[in-house]
């Protein structure tokens, strides 16, 4: 039976940890689907079809992957799609707390899905979509860490040439990881 699996996420913009954990899903996997979560209450710097178009870029030379969108429950999603296993990238202990406890009430919400845990190479372990972020807007450089299209539009969007200078800006909000 073939196995596909769902990697859910904001992907606010991807970046090359992101991008690692579906190359090494996309191995062990017979199809990886990279959901993005719609969901504007976090307010996203990158709008969803951006963020869509951007992702599809970045994973095209992987042919078992494919980039879609999503709202509402990730298991109600996943089970419509028929996937089996939900794909979470854990980077340090901090993510841990967070990541078990949405782990265990995806479970119980349906217990046919299981959720698997990758680590992304150490390179990639104190990276985020934030901090990449808060980067760009200090004026900092993160090539070697997001495809060069996110970094291209990061420049444009909050970069030091970005229209009225740089943004005053107080983090992605509560809750946000990414
Ligand atoms: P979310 O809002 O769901 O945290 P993100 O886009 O921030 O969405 O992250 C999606 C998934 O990718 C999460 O499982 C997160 O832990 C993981 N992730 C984010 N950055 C990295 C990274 N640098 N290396 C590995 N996994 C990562």
């Amino acid at each position: 039976m073939k196995v596909l699996a769902v990697y859910p996420g904001t992907f606010d913009p991807v970046t090359n940890g992101h991008l690692d954990i579906i190359r090494r899903g996309s191995r062990l996997f017979d199809r990886v689907l990279v959901a993005i979560l719609s969901n504007p209450e976090k307010k996203p710097l990158f709008g969803l079809r951006e963020r869509k178009r951007i992702l599809m870029m970045a994973a095209a030379g992987m042919p078992n992957v494919t980039v879609d969108s999503f709202d509402g429950l990730l298991v109600d999603y996943a089970r419509r799609r028929g996937a089996r296993v939900i794909v979470r990238g854990l980077r340090a202990l901090s993510d841990f707390e967070y990541e078990y406890q949405m782990a265990l009430m995806n479970r119980r919400l349906d217990s046919e899905i299981e959720t698997v845990f990758m680590m992304p190479s150490e390179a990639y372990s104190y990276l985020s979509s934030r901090l990449v972020k808060e980067v760009v807007r200090l004026g900092g450089s993160v090539a070697g860490l997001v495809p060069p299209e996110v970094e291209r539009r990061l420049g444009l969007r909050i970069g030091n040439g970005a229209r009225g200078g740089r943004r005053s800006h107080r983090g992605a909000g509560r809750g946000s990881r990414g």
